[in-house]
């Protein structure tokens, strides 16, 4: 068969973050592409994700910044909070988007399947409506969805998925998971005045992140009313006559909530793709396997993003998007690098990281050498609000090239988006040390480390 008589050059599965940027890329290179999407264009991240829980995270941060107005000069009167307005203008604004990704695929000509397809051989894929269409290269960037512990009841909660569509602020949320999803909405919900419970299995938040500035985010958390539950495992959520939720966990007393939000990590959307079928294999978690190249064990067929479960993240997702288009039909053979890659938890205050922790560094090369700042940011000071900031810097024990960077304060995301690139470009602390400091500020700190 040659490449004209398929239908498209590429077929992609799914309109998120990966699939959206590697259906555009490779139209631009010159490829017929063609997306099918079932729900909305743009994916998670920008339909209930990243992109609408940054500005539930920016809402809530008022909460505090109000209270602090009061130390600042400002006489603001009693705020008051509408959930509902917020809601409707996060909603509003997530639609706008979804209309910009759809634009951005119909200027570069990709054409859009609002349905279903499932792959039904190497090279074709039928889609809901029993329309067959066959293509070059399929890609699959189908992503992954909520993961819910499957406890009797359990369908009396809810995921981040639906967070965003409440009706109203729930009075009590228990929060199950103490991950990414869990922090954030923890703070998101205690801003906007829920009293919140994180219920974990284990004994630790956030996971993978350095262990001093994960215990600083649990020591505020518990400063400001939030509850936190180690080692508890669901055995079974009542709904009440009242409409209040009874949870049973292991190691505890039962709790009595208004919400329940599972955020107990994300699983493939691998489901109903005819993967099977087709011999497309699968990884002992279930997410599609791939080589380098974001090939699966069917030539013609490549997986981006979170069904492929390499590293959960948009910016990764999109990158993959791009190495996949560029090679395949841009002529330009290009792979992921995946090392030292930044991230943050938008929690309140939020944390971000890049490279080893400590005891990541210490484990690899024998000892670490750690230099930290622990302080309190000049306008928690006026506001009198005695929440400390943390950085710390993870270096060679012999090069002192810096290794990771980990914080935890206002901003940090802000700020480790341009300390990670000295840490990937393989910098050392003296080169920090060499830079001069922007006075006064938070981030000087990453400058002044002893
Ligand atoms: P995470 O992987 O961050 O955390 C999962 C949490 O749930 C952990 O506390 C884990 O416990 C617990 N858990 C996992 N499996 C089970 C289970 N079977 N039963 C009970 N508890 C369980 O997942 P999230 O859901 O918070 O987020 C999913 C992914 O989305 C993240 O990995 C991240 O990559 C991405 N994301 C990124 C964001 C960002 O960049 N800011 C924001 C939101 C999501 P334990 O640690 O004890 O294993």
């Amino acid at each position: 068969m040659s490449d004209a008589d398929y239908d498209y050059d590429l077929f992609t599965i799914g309109a998120g973050s990966g699939g959206v940027r590697a259906s555009r890329v490779a139209a631009a290179h010159g490829a017929r592409v063609a997306v099918a999407e079932e729900f909305r264009v743009g994916g998670t991240c920008v339909i209930r994700g990243c992109v609408p829980k940054k500005m539930l995270v920016y809402a809530a941060h008022f909460a505090e910044d109000l209270e602090d107005a009061k130390h600042f000069g400002w006489d603001v009167g009693e705020p008051r909070f509408d959930w509902k307005t917020l809601r409707d203008n996060v909603l509003g604004d997530v639609d706008r988007l979804n209309g910009l990704y759809t634009q951005t695929l119909d200027n570069n000509k990709v054409e859009i399947f609002h349905e279903r397809a499932v792959i039904t051989g190497p090279n074709e894929v039928t889609l809901a409506s029993g329309e067959k269409k066959t293509a070059k290269h399929i890609l699959i960037a189908t992503g992954a969805r909520p993961h819910v512990p499957s406890c009797p009841g359990h369908e009396h909660g809810i995921t981040s998925n639906e967070a965003f569509h409440l009706d109203a602020i729930p009075r009590r949320v228990l929060i199950a998971g103490a991950g990414y999803i869990a922090n954030e909405f923890a703070g998101i919900f205690h801003q906007f005045g829920a009293k919140v419970t994180l219920i974990n299995r284990s004994d630790q938040i956030l996971r993978g992140y350095d262990e001093s500035v994960r215990d600083r985010l649990l020591q505020i958390s518990l400063i400001k009313g939030l509850e936190f539950r180690f080692n508890a495992n669901f055995e079974k959520i009542d709904k009440q006559d009242d409409g209040s939720l009874l949870v049973h966990m292991s190691n505890h007393e039962p709790l009595e909530v208004d919400c329940v939000l599972f955020a107990t990590g994300r699983v493939p959307n691998i489901e109903g793709l005819g993967l099977d079928d087709v011999g497309v294999k699968l990884t002992d978690k279930g997410a599609i396997e791939v080589d380098e190249n974001s090939r699966t064990s069917v030539p013609s067929i490549y997986a981006v993003g979170d069904v492929t479960d390499r590293v959960q993240l948009t910016p990764v997702a999109i990158r993959e998007g791009q190495a996949f288009a560029d090679s395949v039909f841009g002529g330009k053979p290009t792979t992921v690098d995946y090392a030292c890659i930044p991230s943050a938890v938008f929690s309140h205050p939020p944390i971000a990281g890049v490279g080893l922790t400590e005891a990541q560094a210490t484990q690899q090369f024998g000892s670490a050498k750690v230099y930290t700042s622990d302080f309190r940011p000049m306008k928690n000071v006026l506001a009198q609000r005695n929440e400390r900031s943390l950085y710390k810097m993870v270096c060679h024990p012999e090069t002192d090239k810096v290794l990771g960077i980990h914080m935890i304060g206002p901003d940090a995301p802000e700020i480790m988006q341009l300390a990670a690139v000295a840490v990937k470009a393989g910098l050392s602390k003296a080169d920090f040390d060499a830079t001069v400091a922007i006075h006064p500020t938070m981030s000087e700190e990453m400058v002044l480390l002893k």
